[in-house]
């Protein structure tokens, strides 16, 4: 399985060369690509990046604000989204059930609702082909079902909206917005994932000093037992 992150940066205003592009993931495996998450910044984009499909994790604009043209391909989305797709005149719809596995080309996503906004519900993807499972949360506050979500997993691609400082409110019982980079990797460490890559990068990183920055991501993943880094615009990860 190769992955490439197409896009590295989240919802803000500042953008660089190494987080150009919303956050955007390509799964590679015995020639099927399948693009995971669209948002605003690939619009008119689509055509030349030809995926087998596309697979949306929410409706935010971040996410899923590429598609507002329709998609040359068949878009994959979770029930909540669905409505967002269908207004964008996307042709070829198909409903991604929590926890139901859809194959697409030998890639199997299975969609893990997580705890992120209340207007735009949320999931993770728990992703794996051959031999290799990798998990997908790019926004993400807590994922239901932490256990079975990463179990197994070789690598959790998560949130880098922030390192340390929670951005999480609570509206009524929900609890919305992003958890913090140590969090995640906390995560990582009790259900036993190796590797852990933060995407959907917030303003602290993509404003930031990236050698300071990575060297406190490394140094929080060490204290874990974990290894961990920051992705940039255009990185590939061959998982094996
Ligand atoms: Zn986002
Ligand atoms: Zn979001």
């Amino acid at each position: 399985m190769k992955l490439t992150f197409l896009g590295t940066r989240g919802e803000i205003d500042i953008s660089t060369k190494q987080h150009r592009m919303h956050s955007s993931l390509m799964v590679t495996y015995q020639g099927t690509e399948v693009m995971v998450d669209c948002g605003a910044d690939w619009l008119d984009k689509i055509e030349d990046l030809n995926p087998e499909a596309i697979v949306i994790t929410h409706a935010h604009p971040d996410h899923a604000g590429g598609l507002r043209e329709g998609a040359p391909c068949p878009v994959y989305a979770p029930e909540a989204a669905r409505h967002l797709v269908e207004s964008y005149g996307v042709r070829e719809r198909h409903v991604i059930e929590h926890r139901k596995e859809v194959s697409i080309g030998g890639i199997a996503f299975e969609a893990f609702p997580v705890e992120h906004s209340t207007r735009a519900p949320a999931v993770g993807y728990r992703i794996s082909a051959g031999r290799v499972t990798i998990f997908y949360s790019p926004d993400v506050v807590y994922i239901h079902d932490r256990k079975q979500a990463l179990s197994g997993a070789r690598l959790y691609v998560g949130d880098g909206a922030t390192l340390t400082r929670a951005m999480v409110r609570k509206r009524n019982d929900a609890l919305i917005g992003h958890s913090p980079i140590r969090t995640q990797l906390t995560w990582c460490q009790k259900e036993g994932v190796p590797r852990a890559i933060f995407t959907h990068c917030g303003s602290e990183i993509v404003g930031g000093d990236e050698q300071k920055i990575g060297s406190k991501v490394r140094e929080m993943a060490e204290e874990r037992g974990v290894q961990a880094r920051i992705a940039t615009d255009g990185m590939e990860v061959v998982m094996r």
